[in-house]
């Protein structure tokens, strides 16, 4: 498709696009969970073209299936690298092919209020503008989404039918890392930014409204002639710059509870990913290069980073991946259309363009609808979403609630209570992901013993209380258990008090009373002592002996007799002869009786426990 071209061939294209899209998008049912989506990967080789293949020039690549194709090895010239993607056209495969078989698919979730992307992807030269954008006789991915895009729309939007949709479209290029609206290129360098509920925005970006392809062409034709080319030894209209096509479809449910969703479509025919050593570019062209290249190295990147699963995704690297963020993050259904040429010439890039589809394959998105409501009913779910979901999450999970508070352009429909919704409603217009998170929350919840709680439906106030409980129980169990430790402790002191519980514990040595007319004393750990008269009457005799025979060095051994007692008791034994008895002690001067009152005693039980007590 080119631009400037008379009406009539435009009429011709569009009924060749119309003719030609045979299969019929259906609108899937609001509320039903998308399955996971990963980026598509589908690879196109565009067959040898007129002057661009010199006369020793043979394919170098060639497709074995509709998933797969083998490339030369360049390191092994008796093999070959094997490739398998999502699908694979070759050379004789018509825009049709490519349309109906990976782009027509993913259109319908839009209406699903979800975002949709195609990328072309490869080498400049490999077909990249033809497969998106096409001729006038074979209208490429573009015009024919479009065509069917806008059909659907009017179909689905007709009075009558529940949803009232419109359809807007801008157009842009980045180039150079400049975003330049090709709608009014007067506009200069666009900013992209997010807003607060996790939107790429461009403020300034001109937003068209078509209702039909005749609109579309109206303002893009004219928008593509402003897309920067050059030429470059590779290709005469070599496309310098990324070119998106943006198409937003809008809904608003026409009857309670008057839902909204946008669903975005990017149409994205990136420029070139060429070896600058090859193309013989130099200057403005060579600067031109490093920039593309640049973004998509960082593409590359991102695709890596979603790949590893990576915590940091670098988006804001370039341009080009800020605006793709949410077409590749799991927000979009995405289709890379990697474009190869069959020319010897090319083989390093081909096989470069392969390695980068075969890594995008990898990424797994998580589509989510962008709905929103207008009642104000809901606001207590909004608290329970923000607690619940992180920053991050809060933020993409577009909550029906949260369009009401910060949309306030929109007219906010009178809360009635026949409007009011029921749980099963508000569950039904989450974010599907969100839901399955809450509902685990739920179910954890319930298994910490919090029956009947039910925590999506709860709002806020109630689920502080019942917090607060949890909290004041868990005290009372503190206290319980401490007065439970309390307890034993002091069944354990009376155990200990009861005689009869202490036999257990006794020593091994059972000494029997001194004197069975003493009162029973206690030893100094407590224990009763018990001593034989035998042994009592042993043990005075010793300590008799020792009295009498032993030296000053010898008494010393005896308990409570330090060197000068033991000097006195020796002194007193050269004055008044033997001691007669033990008692005696207390006959000897400096040795008061009340000192000596335990000493047999005490000397006794040494003997008894085996302990020294002097020469014996
Ligand atoms: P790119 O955008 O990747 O630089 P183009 O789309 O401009 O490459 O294609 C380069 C040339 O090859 C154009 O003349 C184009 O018409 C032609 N071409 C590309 N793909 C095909 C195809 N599948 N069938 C026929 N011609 C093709
Ligand atoms: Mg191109």
């Amino acid at each position: 498709m080119d631009a400037g071209v008379p009406a009539r061939r435009r009429r011709e294209m569009a009924a060749a696009v119309s003719g030609a899209s045979r299969c019929r998008l259906s609108k899937v049912g609001a509320g039903r969970r998308p399955p996971p989506a990963r980026v598509r990967v589908a690879v196109r080789l565009r067959p040898f073209v007129d002057g661009t293949a010199g006369e020793n020039d043979t394919p170098c690549v060639r497709g074995l299936d509709s998933c797969s194709l083998e490339i030369a090895n360049w390191r092994n010239h008796q093999e070959t690298l094997k490739y398998q993607f999502d699908a694979f056209y070759g050379e004789r495969s018509s825009q049709q092919d490519i349309y109906a078989g990976s782009v027509q698919p993913i259109l319908r979730h839009l209406l699903e209020g979800q975002n949709a992307s195609v990328l072309a992807y490869g080498p400049t030269g490999a077909g990249k503008t033809h497969t998106m954008l096409g001729s006038l006789e074979q209208p490429g991915v573009i015009p024919r989404a479009l065509m069917d895009l806008l059909q659907l729309t009017r179909e689905e939007g007709a009075e009558g039918r529940p949803w009232a949709l419109s359809v807007t479209m801008s157009y842009l290029e980045i180039y150079q890392e400049k975003v330049l609206d090709l709608l009014e290129p007067s506009s200069g360098d666009l900013v992209i930014r997010e807003d607060c509920r996790g939107n790429i925005l461009i403020p300034g970006l001109t937003q068209k409204p078509i209702t039909s392809f005749a609109d579309f062409e109206r303002h893009f034709l004219p928008a593509s002639r402003n897309r920067t080319v050059g030429a470059t030894r590779l290709n005469q209209r070599s496309s310098r710059s990324h070119a998106v096509l943006l198409v937003k479809v809008d809904q608003r449910e026409r009857l309670a509870p008057f839902r909204q969703r946008e669903g975005k479509l990017y149409l994205i025919d990136l420029a070139g990913s060429e070896d600058n050593r090859r193309t013989g570019n130099k200057g403005l062209r060579l600067k031109e290069s490093g920039a593309i290249n640049t973004s998509l190295f960082v593409l590359g990147k991102v695709v890596d980073a979603l790949n590893q699963g990576l915590p940091r995704v670098p988006y804001r690297d370039s341009k080009l991946t800020r605006l793709l963020q949410y077409s590749l993050d799991g927000s979009a259904h995405s289709i890379l259309i990697a474009n190869i040429a069959p020319e010897r010439r090319f083989y390093l890039d081909t096989v470069s363009a392969l390695n980068f589809a075969a890594r995008s394959k990898e990424v797994i998105n998580r589509p989510f609808t962008n709905e929103s409501l207008q009642l104000p009913v809901l606001a207590p779910v909004k608290l329970s979403q923000k607690e619940l979901l992180g920053p991050s999450e809060a933020k993409r999970a577009r909550g029906p609630e949260e369009e009401e508070t910060r949309s306030p352009k929109l007219p906010v429909a009178p809360a009635s209570a026949s409007q009011k919704l029921s749980p099963l409603q508000k569950l039904s217009s989450m974010d599907p992901a969100m839901l399955e998170r809450l509902l685990s929350l739920d179910r954890l919840l319930g298994s910490q013993g919090s029956q009947g709680t039910p925590l999506l439906s709860t709002p806020k106030r109630e689920r502080m209380v019942l917090m607060k409980t949890v909290e004041e129980k868990d005290l009372e169990i503190e206290r319980l258990k401490m007065k439970q430790k309390e307890l034993e402790a002091k069944v354990l002191a009376q155990e200990a008090a009861d005689p009869k519980e202490k036999e257990n514990y006794s020593p091994t040595i059972k000494l029997e009373s001194l004197d069975a007319s003493q009162p029973e004393e206690k030893a100094e750990d407590g224990w009763e002592l018990q001593i034989s008269p035998e042994l009592l009457a042993h043990g005075h005799q010793k300590i008799l002996d020792l009295l009498n025979e032993g030296s000053a060095r010898d008494l010393r051994s005896l308990q409570r007799i330090g060197q000068k007692k033991a000097q006195l008791i020796v002194g007193w034994r050269e004055l008044h002869g033997p001691f007669s008895q033990v008692e005696d002690l207390e006959r000897v001067e400096g040795i008061s009786g009340k000192q000596m009152e335990s000493f047999p005693k005490a000397n006794i039980l040494g003997l008894a426990a085996g302990q020294g007590c002097g020469p014996s």
